[in-house]
This record gives structure tokens, C-alpha cells and sequence, in this order.
């Protein structure tokens, strides 16, 4: 039974105690990177993990369009959503966030406990050795195996902010066959970047982590997601079952609204700002 309210009612819930945030796109809209799941988002086929490791070509194409997107993510800054929930961190009342976005907004807000679900756009990590290396250092690797290749794709006038950005720092771009894509310095595998991608499951130690922090806290308060993925949906039925509060703030219809004790149909950033005023 969706209990449909607003702000105040979600206050009500949480007021007193302590919750859990699990948050997803629609908290980074407002620093200006796409959600595309959003109703009014262009359709996309999201990449898969087996499409990834079995096509050098989809690689090639993949890594061209990162490299330019990538560097956009970069530079986005958190809104005031991602720093409410760090306040609200310091003050006691959150005890940790989960996030489904790559973006790492949460922790440049100053968040101290958060789990990146589907990890972290800034890390590489290498297929067949297992090592990681920064998304910086292969940005240095990959200008130096491709000179003048970004110039190239920003036709006159664009620039790099302008080259439309997925969530997971993949830019739209054509023209890519002429990219060398970098393979790990260190043995020769196949790098990817550290992020989940469809087709690919979480880490089962990140997963339990991240169950171990929804039961550490009072409630659960779902910001930003529709929850399409099982991977985000799983803590809101684990967060029922066990009688918890489920408060779910997200513009339109999200998966958990069956299980949701308050849904409030609005914008994150500005409900999570509005919530803070009321605890
Ligand atoms: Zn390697």
C-alpha cells in the first residue's frame, strides 16, 4: 500500500532517529550530469559487460567516448543534496550513504561513509591482473597513444562540457575508429574502467556492506533512483521485511513504491534540502 505524501510526513517518519540513504541519478541532475532513465531522457542501450570484454572494436569505441566524457564528470561539483546528506551525517542522524552513481559527489560533499555500489569512474582496473590504476593516469596514457584526438571530435565551437555525458562519463561521439585504446602497462590485459556494468553483478562483499549499513540505521530513505536495477532495489525489500521505515523521494514511479512507507514525489536535491530544515 503506497502511502503517496510530502515532506513533512517524510520528516515525521525519520525525525528521532537514524537512516540509511541510498541514492541514484536523480541526485547528480542538478550538478549537471544526464539521468538516463529519466522520463524526459533520450532512449539509450546501456553498454553491457559482455559486449565490453567480447569486441575490441566496442571497446575501442567505448574508450574513444570515456575519454572525452570522462573529464566532464571530473568537473561537476555536489549540490546541495549531496551536502545536506553529509551534514546530516555529521550531525548524527545519517549513518551512511549507498550510492548507485559512479560520479564519487557524495564524498567531494564530505560524506565519510559511503559505498559506490557500481563503483567509481576515477579507477581503471585491469581484466586479467587485477590491478587498478587512476582514470588520471590513463587519461595521460591514452592523450600520449592519441595526440590531438579530442580536438578532433569537438567540432567548432564544442566543448567539452557540451559533448553530451552519460552516468558512467561515456560522451556521444562518432567518430572513432581512428583511437588507440591502452592496455594494461603492466601485463597487456584488457583494462575497464571500475564501474558495474549491466550484465556484471556487485561485488558480494560491497553488497553485504552495504545490507550491514541499511541495518545499522532506523530507516531507509531512498533519494534519485526508480530503482530499475535489482541491485538498489534489493536494500529496500531487505529494509521491509525487516520493519524498518522506507521513505522514497524520487520524481515519477520507482520499483520500491509497493514497499515504500512514505513516497514523495518530488525533485532529491530539493526534498533532501527541504527534510534537513525538518529534523
Ligand atoms: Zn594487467
Amino acid at each position: 500500500m503506497i502511502q503517496h505524501g510530502d515532506v513533512v510526513d517524510a520528516a515525521r517518519l525519520l525525525r528521532g532517529g537514524t537512516f540509511t540513504a541510498l541514492t541514484g541519478a536523480g541526485i547528480s541532475t542538478d550538478s549537471g550530469i544526464p539521468d538516463y532513465r529519466s522520463p524526459d531522457s533520450p532512449p539509450r542501450n546501456p553498454m553491457t559487460y559482455q559486449q565490453f570484454v567480447g569486441d575490441p572494436d566496442f571497446r575501442r569505441h567505448y574508450w574513444a567516448r570515456n575519454h572525452v566524457g570522462w573529464r566532464h564528470v571530473h568537473r561537476t561539483h555536489p549540490n546541495e543534496g549531496h551536502r545536506v546528506l553529509a551534514d546530516l551525517e555529521d550531525r548524527g542522524i545519517v549513518r551512511g550513504v549507498i550510492t548507485q552513481n559512479v560520479d564519487l559527489l557524495h564524498e567531494d560533499a564530505g560524506s565519510r561513509t559511503v559505498i559506490d555500489l557500481h563503483g567509481r569512474y576515477d579507477s581503471v582496473v585491469c581484466l586479467s591482473c587485477g590491478r587498478t590504476i587512476s582514470r588520471a593516469h590513463l587519461a595521460e596514457r591514452l592523450d600520449a597513444l592519441n595526440p590531438g584526438f579530442i580536438e578532433s571530435v569537438l567540432d567548432g565551437g564544442t566543448t567539452v562540457a557540451d559533448v553530451e555525458v552519460a552516468p558512467d562519463a561515456d560522451a556521444v561521439i562518432a567518430r572513432t575508429s581512428h583511437f588507440n585504446p591502452a592496455d594494461c602497462e603492466f601485463c597487456g590485459g584488457v583494462l575497464k574502467p571500475e564501474i558495474v556494468y549491466f550484465g556484471e553483478n556487485v561485488p558480494r562483499e560491497r553488497v553485504e556492506r552495504a545490507f550491514a549499513l541499511v541495518e545499522s540505521a532506523d530507516a531507509l530513505l531512498v533519494a534519485g533512483t526508480s530503482l530499475t536495477v535489482m541491485s538498489g532495489l534489493r536494500f529496500v525489500r531487505r529494509a521491509a521485511k525487516n520493519g524498518q521505515p522506507v521513505v522514497i523521494v524520487n520524481r515519477g514511479e520507482t520499483r520500491g513504491d509497493p514497499l515504500a512507507t512514505v513516497k514523495v514525489d518530488a525533485g532529491a536535491s530539493e526534498t533532501l534540502a527541504a527534510l534537513a530544515e525538518l529534523l
